[in-house]
């Protein structure tokens, strides 16, 4: 990122290790939504100079002095959450995410240049990297760091019991992922909302049990008109403007909950809708959530990919190679064409 709106490779002096850090070369690397909004949404604010990118699989290169569990010639997931471990706001119980303050979890192309590099730093690696088995594919494990862990956090946060009825509004591949978390959690019927034929096919093979196209009419009277005239027990949102969060608490069941994964970019203020609300006296909850990162996360997304509960090198729609790939996909991601889900570049 050269500047709010403008894209291009620039020369940087190659990263240091830290006694606890590592340096990373990248195998795979995936531009994502967020880079999107980094950049030409200016998202995070004036950035110069940055490097873009927070999804990737690489080669550890070089470790520092402190690193006990990975060495060079290592293959890794790297999280796109890679926080600081050793601090006193983990121990007090706050989400690692914020473990230095809010969103400090995010640091790759936020408040420290990202993966789309021929070398990466990583801070705390014993704590933050995984080793990828050889039985994953670059492709399924690039879809980790950051699309696999936030859809599956959707599920978390709206707490999805098994038999229950879940809606995602959103299917992107961030609520592809939502869709196969609630299916794996054990969700009796889940209502996908999105309109896209490649997404819509792709929910299906996830899990999904239906599917509602918001540019047919108000989703909330769709879903409860084929839910026998009621809310649902939990929704997801992983996707669209503004006021699918009121879509959402409009949707819920009361005593219904709400997981909220999506980036609201617009406006000072989400409205929840008072009466669907219960005038406050619903027991209707919201939360929402960064994508967890660190180590023994990811090791649970590989547990899932290695054992066959989930594939998510099916997300991939574009394949490119070299780093010169990586600004084809994020092109394509800012033009967003029907069939692209999500693009990957080999290096
Ligand atoms: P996409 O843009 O690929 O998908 C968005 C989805 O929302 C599509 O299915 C789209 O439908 C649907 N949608 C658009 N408008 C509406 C609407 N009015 N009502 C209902 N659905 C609608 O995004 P991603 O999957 O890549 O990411 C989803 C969100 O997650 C983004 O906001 C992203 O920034 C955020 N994110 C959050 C993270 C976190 O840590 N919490 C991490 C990563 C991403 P259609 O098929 O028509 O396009
Ligand atoms: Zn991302």
């Amino acid at each position: 990122m050269l500047k709010i709106g403008a894209t291009g490779w620039i020369e940087k002096e190659k990263p240091r290790p830290g006694p606890l850090d590592a340096i990373v070369a990248p195998l795979a690397l995936a531009p994502c939504t967020s880079d999107i909004h980094t950049v030409y949404a200016g998202a995070l604010g004036d950035r110069h100079n940055l490097i873009l990118g927070h999804e990737a699989v690489g080669r550890v290169v070089e470790v520092g002095s402190e690193v006990r569990d990975f060495k060079p010639g290592d293959r890794v997931v790297v999280p796109a959450i890679t926080p600081e471990w050793r601090t006193q706001d983990i121990q007090q119980g706050i989400p690692h995410q914020h473990s230095e303050s809010l969103l400090s979890g995010w640091k790759f192309s936020n408040t420290k240049d990202g993966v789309f590099a021929e070398f990466f730093h990583v801070n705390d690696a014993d704590m933050n990297l995984a080793a990828l088995p050889d039985r994953i594919t670059l492709e399924q494990a690039c879809m980790m760091p950051d699309m696999m862990t936030t859809g599956f956090h959707g599920a978390e946060l709206a707490d999805v019991q098994f038999g229950a009825v879940v809606a995602v509004i959103g299917i992107g591949p961030v609520g592809l992922m939502a869709v196969a978390a609630s299916a794996l959690r054990g969700a009796g019927r889940i209502f996908a909302v999105g309109s896209r034929p490649k997404c819509v096919e792709l929910a299906l093979g996830y899990g999904a049990t239906d599917i509602i196209n918001y540019k047919n009419g108000d989703i909330v009277r769709q879903v409860v008109d084929l839910n026998r005239g009621k809310g649902v027990d939990h929704v997801i949102v992983a996707g669209g403007p503004e006021n699918v969060l009121s879509q959402a608490v409009s949707l819920a069941r009361p005593g219904g909950s709400i997981g909220n994964i999506n980036y609201f970019g617009e406006g000072a203020m989400l409205e929840i809708p008072r009466l669907d609300w219960g005038c406050g006296m619903a027991h209707k909850s919201i939360r929402g959530g960064l994508c967890p990162g660190g180590r023994g996360r990811m090791e649970r997304m590989i547990a899932l990919v290695a054992h066959g509960r989930v594939d998510p090198g099916k997300l991939i729609t574009h394949k490119f190679q070299g780093l010169e790939g990586v600004e084809a996909g994020l092109a394509l991601m800012k033009d967003k064409p029907a069939e692209v889900i999500k693009p990957l570049a080999l290096i």
